[in-house]
């Protein structure tokens, strides 16, 4: 068994112990002490990291585990049974650990004492905390949890860890409890708040998670999944949050609380301009379809065949141009075309055409080493550029033209 200095004193930076047993298993030296202040996994919370000094070495601890009681460190080198050390733990990451912990508590507590709201899943990794929520719940219910739970925080209110009996336990209003636990249970009780059972590390004091911040909500399988953040990892995230608000700001020249409408205002303005592009295309695509519609060649199946090649030329035009060729019958139209280093074809048909467009569409990947499907009537395929496309586009139209 380890005696657990985090269970008493979670504030416990450091403590004296001797190691009792070092095991090499071909990867890793895991270590077991008498006695120390490093948290292992469990309970939710992610194990804490440190280091253990001895005999003139320093080896860094990267994980604990818990097995009945024993705590095994996976170490990166190795110390002798017997030899006696200083255990440190690193403290920015348990504070880190213990504020969204703690936070978690104080906010399942809050949807839970607000609107009867239960948590039935929780998941910490680094740099995101989620809970699950039985019920699906408003984002007006979310904001007022959120300032429910902040209350809690800043009254400082203490929180205790108590120990009874799992029988005495069991008898206790909880907000959740562990029925599986026999023997003694740990529990988690906030002044005139939370009270649950739990075997993690929590500040003294709410007043140390600092603030909670809901960060997105989505419904999930029913209920709800709420993701967010308290202390530290709060402050930094919000921090990188209002630094990419105000480069949209600056790059909209306009204040942060206006970058919805300045994003608002560009999409109406590109709007417009794919409009002006679309009707001045239309004007052009009027003027050429004449040129196009004299080279039109008969196959001898009654089926006209136009064949169009452009350089460059944008996936909208196309579709507009192949649309006005085959809106006459018996048209088949085939069109190649160039845009950013990649090479696009597209063949359709009009009214009254005997003929499969995959027919030329299978001709046209052969051709171009590319890829592509569709319908009878419209189909459409794309390849990487290459140095001798247009001439391979005439030799499709020439394969196709016969
Ligand atoms: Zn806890």
């Amino acid at each position: 068994m380890t005696e657990k200095l985090y269970e008493q004193d979670s504030l416990a930076r450091e403590c004296k112990a001797v190691v009792t047993s070092c095991v090499f298993d071909g990867e890793k030296y895991n270590i077991v002490l008498d006695r120390t202040v490093l948290f292992p996994e469990g309970g939710g919370q992610l194990s804490d990291t440190g280091r253990i000094e001895g005999g003139g070495k320093i080896v860094h601890v990267l994980h604990g585990t818990e097995k009945a009681g024993t705590i095994s460190y996976c170490c990166d080198a190795l110390l002798a049974p017997g030899t006696e050390v200083t255990v440190y733990v690193d403290w920015q990451r348990r504070l880190d650990y213990m504020q969204q912990h703690c936070g978690e508590h104080i906010l399942s507590y809050s949807f839970w004492k607000l609107f009867g709201v239960h948590n039935i899943g929780f998941h910490m990794s680094e740099r995101m905390v989620t809970i699950d929520l039985d019920q699906e719940i408003t984002q007006e219910q979310a904001v007022q949890a959120e300032n429910f739970a902040n209350e809690e925080i800043w009254q400082n209110k203490a929180i205790h860890v108590l120990y009874a009996p799992s029988s005495e336990a069991a008898k206790l209003a909880m907000r959740k409890k562990n029925e599986k636990i026999k023997g003694m249970v740990r529990i988690v009780a906030i002044d005139n708040g939370d009270v649950c059972t739990c075997c993690g590390t929590h500040p003294p004091y709410t007043g140390m998670i600092g603030i909670i911040k809901i960060m997105k909500m989505i419904r999930h399988r029913g209920g709800m999944r709420i993701e967010f953040l308290c202390g530290r990892w709060a402050l930094e995230t919000i921090r990188q949050e209002v630094q990419y608000i105000e480069e949209a700001s600056n790059m909209l020249s306009t204040k942060e609380k206006l970058v919805c409408e300045g994003i608002r205002s560009l999409q109406e303005k590109v709007r417009m301009l794919h409009e002006d592009v679309r009707q001045q295309t239309d004007v052009i695509q009027r003027q050429e379809i004449d040129e196009i519609w004299k080279k039109g060649v008969n196959d001898g199946q009654g089926n006209v065949i136009f064949t169009v090649m452009k350089d460059p030329y944008t996936p909208k035009s196309a579709k507009m141009l192949l649309q006005k060729l085959v809106a006459v019958e018996h048209a088949v139209a085939v069109i190649v075309y160039c845009q950013e280093n990649r090479i696009y074809y597209m063949v359709g048909s009009g009214a009254e055409v005997n003929l499969d467009c995959r027919t030329y569409l299978k001709l046209a990947n052969t051709l171009f080493n590319g890829k592509g499907g569709g319908s009878p009537v419209l189909c459409q395929g794309s390849a990487s550029v290459f140095s001798q496309w247009k001439q391979q586009a005439e030799k499709l139209f020439e394969c196709i033209r016969k």
